[in-house]
């Protein structure tokens, strides 16, 4: 029968995109988010879940509901029978994180004990969780696989997920009928091939591919490349850039490991290739063919030099693999911002680059 899947944070750019591909695998797809990170329409809805029923023809359910308001997550749980939760509300730009870092703890950590309660009281014991390569920190041998150490984390950001992996970790070895396993990403970029859904950054622009986008557009000067002193072929950072659909059908492929009772699991998602931000450059500009002026300056406090991942151990145990080349990611990517100039916002005015001091 149809299984149910409830999404936290699904509005958001990898959430949006895994929706898509949970509806397409004809699960019945619940979301909720609370519209901090995601584009908030006029008419209450989700633009990015709009359109993600427009791509696939389907129907989700939505709610606008924040983590710690446990009482609005409780009566969702008590309304709909759950099978599996995919968890990608969090707070995310490492910069903001060092400045306010019980907001992100409460925000992080908090908001995921919660998610957890209220699972427990309803039966409901599979978890899906969105981490991240930067639990490994600063790289001992590369690629990275899931054995490398963890917990030498520069960021409270970083922090924040390698603190509730410790405690995914005691609760999945304490409570035999739990079982969550951890996706750590790489550097997720890209959008969807229809150019209907893409990343839109509502509050600051940090990441590295919606920055360029601005350049290209020409509506930020340059881009300011942190560091050309690193040990590469050209003296930038090295990171593994996963397309968005790879990821989003990586989240499929965690599902299907339940039926197994896996207890606690970690996986790499990446594409086990790394590219330096002149590499990433080069390729858009050729894709795009616009010209992306660039400067650069010096490294970025906390910056690790290279990070790519040994992601075969997804592969092997869940039959999952990367399929897009970093050319596609930037074609989609630029599809989607030639297509969308101001995101999923209707008026140029509305996307300002909004500072973090709002919140
Ligand atoms: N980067 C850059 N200029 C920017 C943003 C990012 O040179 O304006 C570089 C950054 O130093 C890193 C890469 O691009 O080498 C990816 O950075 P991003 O912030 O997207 O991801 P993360 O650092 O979390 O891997």
């Amino acid at each position: 029968s149809k299984k149910t899947v409830f999404v936290t944070g699904g509005a958001g750019f990898i959430g949006s995109h895994t929706v898509v591909e949970l509806l397409n695998a004809d699960f019945d797809v619940i979301v909720i988010d609370n519209f901090v990170n995601a584009v908030h329409g006029s008419d209450g809805q989700a633009p990015s879940l709009t359109r993600a029923q427009q791509i696939t023809g389907r129907k989700l359910t939505f709610y606008q509901c924040d983590l710690l308001n446990k009482n609005d997550l409780s009566a969702i749980f008590k309304k709909h029978k759950i099978d599996f939760v995919i968890h990608f509300a969090a707070m995310k730009a490492v910069g903001e994180s060092m400045q306010k870092p019980l907001f992100y703890y409460k925000n992080n950590v908090v908001s995921t004990i919660n998610l957890m309660e209220v699972m427990r009281e309803n039966g409901v014991y599979n978890l899906v969780f969105s981490s991240s390569c930067v639990v490994y920190g600063n790289p001992q041998y590369l690629p990275i696989d899931e054995a490398h150490p963890t917990g030498n984390v520069s960021s409270v950001y970083g922090r924040t997920k390698y603190c509730l992996e410790q405690m995914f970790e005691d609760i999945c070895r304490a409570e035999k009928k739990w079982n969550v396993i951890s996706l750590r990403y790489f550097n997720p970029v890209g959008a969807h091939p229809s150019g209907l859904i893409g990343e839109d950054p509502t509050r600051a622009y940090t990441n590295l591919m919606p920055i360029i986008g601005e350049v290209a557009t020409g509506r930020l000067p340059e881009l300011v490349i942190f560091g050309g002193d690193y040990e590469s072929v050209d003296g930038t950072g090295i990171r593994d850039y996963i397309h968005v659909m790879d990821l989003a059908t990586g989240h499929v492929a965690a599902l299907k490991k339940f039926a197994e009772n896996p207890r606690y699991k970690v996986y790499n998602l990446g594409t086990g290739t790394g590219y330096t931000v002149l590499q990433l450059v080069q390729a858009f500009e050729k894709v795009s063919k616009k010209t992306v002026p660039y400067r650069i300056e010096a490294r970025r406090l906390g910056d690790i030099q290279a990070m790519w991942g040994n992601c075969s151990l997804a592969e092997k145990d869940l039959g999952w693999k990367a399929v897009y080349g970093l050319d596609q990611m930037c074609e989609d990517f630029w599809q989607w911002q030639t297509q969308n100039p101001t995101g999923y916002r209707c008026h140029v005015e509305d996307k300002q680059l909004a500072s973090f001091t709002d919140i």
